[in-house]
């Protein structure tokens, strides 16, 4: 809901910046209003496949912990295992007596513990392609996890707030990631809270971010969006129109029977507009 900074000065999420590209009006009956919403199922759903992908990922993390934890066991055992079998050995000969006396056991250690290793390495990997991340990408945060606490950004400055889905490094770049787990396509206000983020992180992590990413659906489709200058004109105006809907002026509705249908705040809003029944004539 709508905030206000010490000096009582309206702080922005980002999200309510996409609420208002789909509606001016939504936007100030929920955000500002605070009329009685509707939840629709659909909300629920996705919380619960949003918990499910900061799970899996977290699942992830922790197998690729487990496997350094492995690696390093695996190490210190062998080179332990060679120095008891063969303590009054030379160093170059410890390697060759130990093999010859306890070879086989030597290889079946290796061979399990490099099977353990392979499995944590596959299922680490399946989990983080599946939460649409490359193993090779370092997460900062992650919205839900224990391991990577998520990052909420309120800036008093801009009037802006945010807490990104997850944050990635990306070389010397810090960049926002937000999970829509529903969306079917790219919409302008999963584009228009993005870049918000972008902003935010610009002011708090000191590099302006190149592009961010949108993980879209249930298979985590990823969208690359560049920070260009146009797109972030596009959003200060949406500011600007939201700053002056704050201070008073009327907010206009943009009623579309698809955008109305789904709209939670539909049963106050009398400019809504139904969808007509297939075989209606328009
Ligand atoms: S019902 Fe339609 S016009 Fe009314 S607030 Fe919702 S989206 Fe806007």
């Amino acid at each position: 809901m709508a905030t206000r900074g010490p000096e009582g000065q309206h702080i922005i999420s980002a999200g309510e910046v996409g609420a208002f590209s789909v509606c001016p009006l939504s936007w100030k009956l929920k955000w500002i209003d605070r009329e009685d919403t509707k939840m629709e199922s659909s909300v629920e759903l996705g919380k619960q496949l949003h918990k499910s992908w900061s799970t899996l990922f977290e699942e992830s993390l922790l197998l690729t912990k487990w496997i350094r934890y492995l690696a390093v066991l695996l190490c210190s055992a062998g080179v332990f295992f060679l120095l008891i079998q063969s303590p009054k050995e030379r160093l170059d000969d410890i390697f060759f007596v130990s093999v010859q006396s306890h070879g086989l056991q030597l290889v079946v250690l290796m061979a399990a513990s490099l099977l353990v290793i392979r499995s944590f390495l596959k299922a680490a990997r399946r989990r983080h392609r599946d939460s649409g991340f490359a193993l090779s990408e370092i997460a900062v945060a992650i919205e839900g996890s224990s391991i990577l606490p998520s990052r909420e950004y309120i800036s008093v400055k801009q009037g802006l707030a945010g807490k990104p889905d997850a944050i990635l490094r990306e070389g010397d770049f810090i960049l926002p990631v937000e999970r829509k787990p529903l969306a079917k396509k790219l919409r302008d206000r999963y584009v228009a809270q993005l870049l918000v983020y972008m902003r935010l992180v610009e002011e708090f992590e000191g590099v302006r971010p190149p592009h961010g990413y949108l993980l879209l659906g249930e298979n985590c489709r990823r969208v690359k969006i560049e920070n260009q200058e146009r797109k972030q004109q596009w959003v200060t105006s949406l500011l600007s129109d939201m700053r002056r809907i704050l201070n008073g002026s009327p907010a206009k509705p943009q009623p579309h029977p698809s955008k109305c249908r789904k709209c939670d705040v539909r049963h106050r809003c009398s400019a809504r507009v139904d969808e007509r029944p297939p075989g209606t004539p328009g």
